[in-house]
């Protein structure tokens, strides 16, 4: 899990003090601070408001829930279509959208490989598997082999074996999904973040940005590398740094190349998207990250996506920013 921190103006005991919540959130935890409640709408009602969409995305996207809708369909070994939500189905067909742009680098597909190196649900020690447990796994890999129809919602696989894992794209929806929610509340600005992915909305009350910290990619200790300012936006982020193992000094990272099977093993350590959407930050920052640093930034110039890349050189780290990535201070 990434951790990002959210620097944010605010003094105690006045009406523009921020409502702060923290809580737990499909498998990891999520912070707000939100200003302008409206009347009527105490923090009580916002906590468990918020409480309520998390779960409800849970019990949508979780692997670690046997009776999820994901888990369902990942269950089922038939080739038709298998009704689910409109929320699935739109997460889905984004993936999917995703994993076109990324030419397969992002891909949801990706379920049995993630399981096979003991990053998934299924507990297994941590060891390298092997070259044939690798290829077989491989073989229900694919987008291609899920299609998405939305009148009414539903998925079907094209091979029997296929199985779905949303993590690199759930948390950046689930974020989305609170955000909507404190809008529909009639919250007028707010900062979510789950699993450090981030969205911002509205003002603060003296109206300066929301300031966020782009975490040094380093696993043994907490810093910043960067602070941006974000109005509106969102932001996620990817890396190798936190989630991974090692075997004879060699790191093996919870993110696959489905190209190969394998973890990557390339210099780029951290990527960062900023989007409308906090879904399409996420499932692009993973997507990056696989590219790795020469394919990844020439594809963020080509698509003109907002993204700030971090990449490891034998004389320390070097940033790259691309599309419109905010203007940042540098903290090193
Ligand atoms: P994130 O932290 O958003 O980059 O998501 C990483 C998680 O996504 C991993 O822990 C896996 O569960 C899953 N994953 C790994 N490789 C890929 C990939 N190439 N495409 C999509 N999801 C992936
Ligand atoms: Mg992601």
């Amino acid at each position: 899990m990434l951790l990002l921190l959210a620097f944010l103006l605010g003094g105690c005991g006045n009406p523009a003090d921020p409502v702060r919540l923290q809580g737990r959130a499909i498998g990891t935890t999520y912070s707000i601070v939100a200003y302008g409640l409206p009347d009527g709408l105490s923090q009580d009602d916002l906590h468990k408001g918020v409480d309520q969409v998390v779960a409800d995305v849970n019990s949508v996207m979780s692997l670690f829930k046997s009776d999820s809708e994901l888990s369902r369909f990942n269950a089922y070994r038939g080739e038709d279509w298998f009704p689910v939500s409109k929320e699935l189905a739109a997460v889905v067909q984004e993936a999917k959208d995703v994993n076109r742009i990324t030419g397969g680098a992002f891909d949801i597909t990706i379920a049995p490989l993630v399981n096979l190196w003991g990053f998934g649900p299924d507990k297994r020690p941590e060891v390298v598997p092997t070259e044939a447990e690798i290829k077989a796994a491989m073989a229900d890999v694919g987008s291609d082999l899920v299609e998405v129809r939305f009148d009414p919602p539903a998925l079907k696989k094209l091979k029997p074996g296929i199985t779905l894992d949303l993590a690199a794209i759930a948390k950046g929806h689930c974020v989305d999904a609170v955000s909507s929610w404190l809008k529909i509340r009639g919250v007028s600005g707010f900062m979510v973040e789950i699993g450090g992915e981030i969205r911002t909305s509205g003002q603060k009350p003296d109206n300066t940005p929301w300031r966020i910290a782009v975490e040094k990619p380093v696993s043994m200790e907490r810093s910043v590398q960067a602070l941006i300012s974000l109005s509106g936006q969102s932001m996620a982020t990817s890396g190798d740094y936190r989630n991974y193992f090692e075997i004879d000094g060699k790191r093996y990272s919870h993110i696959i190349d489905p190209s190969t099977g394998r973890p990557i093993t390339h210099t780029l350590v951290s990527v960062s998207v900023v989007d409308e959407t906090c879904s399409r930050a996420d499932a692009f920052a993973t997507g990056l990250t696989v590219l790795g640093p020469e394919r990844g930034i020439a594809l963020a110039k080509e698509c003109n996506l907002s993204a700030f890349f971090i990449v490891k050189t034998p004389d320390g780290l070097t940033e790259t920013a691309t599309g419109d990535f905010p203007q940042h201070e540098k903290m090193n």
